[in-house]
């Protein structure tokens, strides 16, 4: 079983791009788990229907231990399961450690054993925050692999050099590894071009460019992943494609975090500033 985290800046388009992709993964017939890391809990919606999935904090919380894997698997679109670790309630606790709690538990629970086939497993984590907490997954070894969703903007690029200081941090004792940077278009001007050159300064490849396009917007209010939503619109083959290229990486590294200099560098010479 591969074991993927997605990693990126809040509002980069983790969470659409986890969905899109496991959508064109289950397409291949591939079996996936998802588990959203996410204290805002919006991980699955898309895969769901926008079933108000009660997480696995809240299921503990209310339920006490008697839980079972059905209080907290919801079976999504494409056979996928579903699963929103939820969070501290705000200000109180770490939200790395419900992540953990909710990992552990899906464990236990046997989610992960052999005869559910999984051959997928995403978590979809809340990445800015430079806290012990957001590398959990891969400081526990919960995650072998990882991809960062990143823009052509400033602060997406800084928060994805930053996950990069973690991987580093971690590869040793955990052997977690970097499979690739994923850019979802922000417009920026030469972006593909800038974010491949950053790819190459991390050591690691851009292993797609994904166009911004407003079918996503469209689909996300429908509450559908644009694989399901418009099956023959370009961009459902974007996540097709991403899809089909993760499932063929075969380039793993610990990434080369660049300097704040180099990076600014790299920013003026695609012409940003
Ligand atoms: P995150 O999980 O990183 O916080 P989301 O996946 O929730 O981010 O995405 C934030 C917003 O960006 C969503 O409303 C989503 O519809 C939009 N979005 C993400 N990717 C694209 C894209 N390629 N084209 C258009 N809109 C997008
Ligand atoms: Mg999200």
């Amino acid at each position: 079983m591969r074991k993927i985290a997605i990693y990126g800046k809040g509002g980069i388009g983790k969470s659409t791009t986890t969905q899109n992709t496991v959508a064109g993964l289950a397409e291949m017939g591939k079996e996936v788990l998802v588990v959203g890391c996410d204290p805002k809990a919006d991980s699955t919606r898309l895969l769901l229907g926008g079933l108000a999935q009660k997480t696995v904090l809240d299921t503990l919380r209310e339920e006490g231990e008697e839980i079972e894997l059905d209080d907290i698997i919801k079976l999504g679109c494409g056979n996928v399961r579903c699963v929103e670790s939820g969070g501290p309630e705000p200000g109180v606790g770490c939200a790395g450690r419900g992540i953990i709690t909710s990992i552990n538990l899906l464990e236990q629970l046997g989610a992960y054993d052999e005869k559910h086939e999984t051959e997928y497993a995403f978590y979809d984590v809340l990445g800015d925050v430079v806290c012990g907490g957001f590398a959990m997954p891969m400081r526990e070894g919960k995650a072998q692999e990882i991809y960062i969703v990143v823009s052509g903007e400033m602060m997406a690029m800084y928060a994805a050099n930053n996950i990069c200081k973690g991987i580093v941090k971690f590869a040793d004792a955990g052997g977690v590894r970097l499979g690739g940077i994923i850019c979802n278009s922000r417009m920026v001007d030469n972006e593909k071009e800038m974010i491949e050159e950053f790819a190459k300064g991390l050591g690691t490849q851009m292993i797609h460019f994904i166009p911004r396009d407003n079918v996503v917007q469209r689909a996300e209010i429908n509450r559908k992943t644009v694989i399901e939503y418009e099956p023959e619109h370009s961009q459902a083959d974007e996540y097709r494609t991403l899809a089909r290229k993760i499932d063929e990486n075969d380039m793993f590294v610990v990434p080369t975090p660049m300097k704040i200099d180099d990076l600014e560098n790299l920013l003026v010479d695609f012409g940003m500033v």
